[in-house]
């Protein structure tokens, strides 16, 4: 379900992205551009910027920018038609008829149906838990310390304990049979009909990222009860994995701390969000999914993992330490004392003290020695040899360079690896990440390596019209000049200036007096343009901060030895001044680092 291209470049026109930023933004006039605080990350001085003749917006701060339709992902968290709809209804431009995908609209059709059935037996369910068959459920919200307020924030609702009470209220709002059993709301049962699937339970409703109930989890109230919690079996509304407890009401407050505690279970989120902590989202008992990390990724890149400190949610949470790393998002750990679940430290220790804990947390690497080193004696060669074993894959899922050089030492450090093994070893964590970029090598070539940022930059620039789009325009001649794909990107700043056509014949004729990058371009062409367009872009950013930092570094270098030189030579006015020069771009380069801090 597309809109054609040349409406959406229309709009793009006629929408003016200085009154849609308005809606949400309070803008000031200053020179060519509109300023303002960024409502994407936390600042004092305005630092986003709206160029209302280049129909961007950029945040110096963040490095969030893009068209007026990133701008209404980025705030409204919506899909790309999702936003374009938006805009259009803002700037009086009437829809035309998407185009068509039978398939999808199908899927689409069905998923309303699921969220429409849920949406009645969620309203019900709440009604249930006010009367009185509900007195045992609302005891024990009221023995766990939830207050109605909370108890209405979260939609908590009760299904009583019946077969068919619920079924029979769908059927009189008008589901059909075929409705109920697609909703996962029954069982169907083997001789025909269905039953109830919550029944005697405290219902949670999950909500998408939109507010829309799309699964639910029932907990029993029976001490015998099994399973302690029910969940909503898979619906064309609802995939496991794709979605994260708690963060229709969070993402905003996960957004403006900068950082998510990820938690367990659906208590683990209400009670802390009760007591204010609001920047909270829960995995529900599954492995975290890369899906699930992507989706706290669009909020912030930092994650506390606050599982149980038990066994099973140490587990857990290294299980979730690695896919978190994967998606290039630093981790830090709490586990609290006695292997206790935010939900009862809080309520036992109150909020503060827990707030104290959460900002000790211990990067991802600290909590992995512990647990490398727990019941080892580091004398033992072979219990030092089973220590380093272990930690070292949370070293190599580092993807930040920079970072996993520091993570390393660390390591290293705490385990006691002396320098001869070291060497060797970080060979290995290097080795193994960087076994593509070899892959890579072989194929260009053995004496022109273009990197992997430049690789895929250029990928996703040829692969789609509207990344381009903004991309281009930040991209400065030095970002690529002395890079071996340099007349590529030259080719496609030119073509892009002139509204040509980018195709492989295209490229290739502007960049025909270089034959590596001539090789390069048909591999380049192939490129699929990614499924999520929030993503491109995220990994273009990426990209880009990647080739300013690698050029940097090679500046730095350039001038390390410079420095060395003119040591050497007594020359100390000339060493100063490249001193000083140095310094200037160590500062520039903690722009593109993680942690905004540089090393040394
Ligand atoms: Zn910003």
């Amino acid at each position: 379900m597309r809109f054609p291209q040349t409406f959406i470049d229309d709009l793009k026109r006629q929408a003016d992205i200085v009154r849609i930023v308005q809606d949400y933004v309070t803008l000031k006039k200053a020179g060519a551009n509109w300023v303002a605080r960024c409502p994407f990350h936390k600042e004092t001085k305005p630092s986003f910027s709206v160029n209302p003749s280049k129909e961007i917006f950029y945040c110096f701060g963040c490095q969030k920018g893009g068209s007026v339709f990133t701008f209404v992902m980025e705030i409204e968290r919506v899909t790309f038609p999702e936003a374009i709809k938006i805009v259009a209804e803002k700037a009086g431009v009437p829809l035309p008829k998407m185009v068509d995908d039978s398939r999808f609209e199908a899927r689409k059709r069905d998923s309303d149906q699921v969220v429409e059935l849920n949406q009645w037996a969620l309203a019900w369910w709440q009604d249930q838990l006010q009367g009185n068959a509900a007195r045992a459920v609302r005891d024990y919200l009221k023995q766990r310390g939830i207050t109605e307020e909370t108890s209405q924030t979260f939609k908590l609702g009760f299904a009583p304990d019946s077969w068919e009470a619920l079924s029979t209220h769908l059927r009189q709002k008008g589901a059909t049979q075929e409705q109920l059993e697609k909703s996962g709301l029954v069982v169907k049962k083997e001789e025909g009909g269905s039953y109830d699937r919550f029944r005697g339970r405290l219902i949670f409703p999950v909500f998408d990222a939109q507010g829309k109930p799309v699964a639910f989890g029932g907990r029993t109230l029976d001490p015998e009860g099994e399973p302690k919690y029910l969940n909503s079996p898979e619906t064309a509304a609802y995939t496991k994995g794709r979605h994260l407890y708690g963060l229709n009401l969070t993402r905003d407050e996960i957004r403006r701390q900068g950082f998510a505690i990820l938690v367990e279970g659906y208590l683990d989120l209400i009670v802390p969000y009760q007591f204010g902590v609001r920047n909270v989202v829960a995995s529900l008992g599954t492995a975290l999914t890369p899906e699930q990390v992507k989706l706290i990724g669009r909020f912030a890149r930092k994650v506390v993992v606050n599982y149980d400190g038990d066994r099973a949610g140490v587990q857990a949470a290294k299980r979730a330490i690695e896919t978190i790393l994967a998606e290039d998002i630093e981790v830090k750990v709490l586990v609290l004392p006695d292997n206790a679940d935010p939900d009862d430290f809080i309520r036992k220790h109150g909020v503060t003290e827990y707030q104290q804990r959460r900002g000790a947390a211990q990067p991802h690497i600290q909590f992995v020695i512990d647990q490398a080193v727990r019941d080892r004696n580091l004398h033992s060669p072979a219990d030092k040899a089973m220590a380093v074993e272990e930690t070292l894959p949370f070293v190599r899922a580092v993807r930040n360079r920079i970072q996993k050089r520091e993570y390393f030492d660390i390591a290293m450090d705490s385990l006691r690896v002396q320098r001869e093994q070291r060497r060797e070893l970080w060979h290995q964590v290097r080795g193994v990440a960087s076994a593509d970029t070899a892959a890579v090598q072989n194929v260009i070539g053995q004496r022109v390596r273009p990197t992997v940022a430049e690789e895929k930059l250029l990928g996703l620039l040829v692969s789609s019209d509207e990344l381009r789009n903004i991309i281009l325009p930040r991209l400065e001649p030095t970002d690529y000049e002395g890079l071996p794909t340099a007349e590529i990107f030259r080719a496609l700043a030119a073509l892009g200036k002139d509204e040509r056509e980018i195709s492989f014949d295209s490229l290739s004729e502007a960049a025909a007096n270089n034959s590596t990058a001539t090789e390069f371009l048909a591999r380049l062409m192939m490129s699929e343009p990614a499924e999520s367009f929030d993503e491109s872009l995220a990994d273009a950013n990426s990209c880009l901060d990647a080739l300013r930092l690698m050029k940097l570094d090679r500046e730095i270098e350039e001038l390390s030895s410079q420095i060395a030189e003119a040591d050497r030579a007594g020359k100390d006015e000339e060493r100063d001044r490249l001193a000083m020069k140095k310094l200037e771009l160590s500062k520039q380069r903690s722009i593109y680092l993680p942690h905004g801090k540089s090393e040394n």
